[in-house]
């Protein structure tokens, strides 16, 4: 379970490393999942970020 970081809505993800952006079902901003493997404890770090307009291109 992660949450969106525009609306704060709980969002289900069925696949943790599927980072292709998608929409917030609740505030429809596009979100990507980021993951950060580089962590000392070994357990790989996922956070949700908010994809800049320019950043999708051709939709
Ligand atoms: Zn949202």
């Amino acid at each position: 379970m992660m949450i969106c970081p525009n609306c704060e809505e709980h969002i289900v993800l069925e696949d943790y490393e599927n980072t292709s952006p998608f929409q917030c079902e609740h505030c429809k901003t596009w979100l990507e999942l980021e993951i950060d493997e580089s962590t000392y404890l070994g357990a790989k770090q996922t956070a949700l970020r908010i994809v800049d307009d320019q950043d999708l291109g051709e939709v």
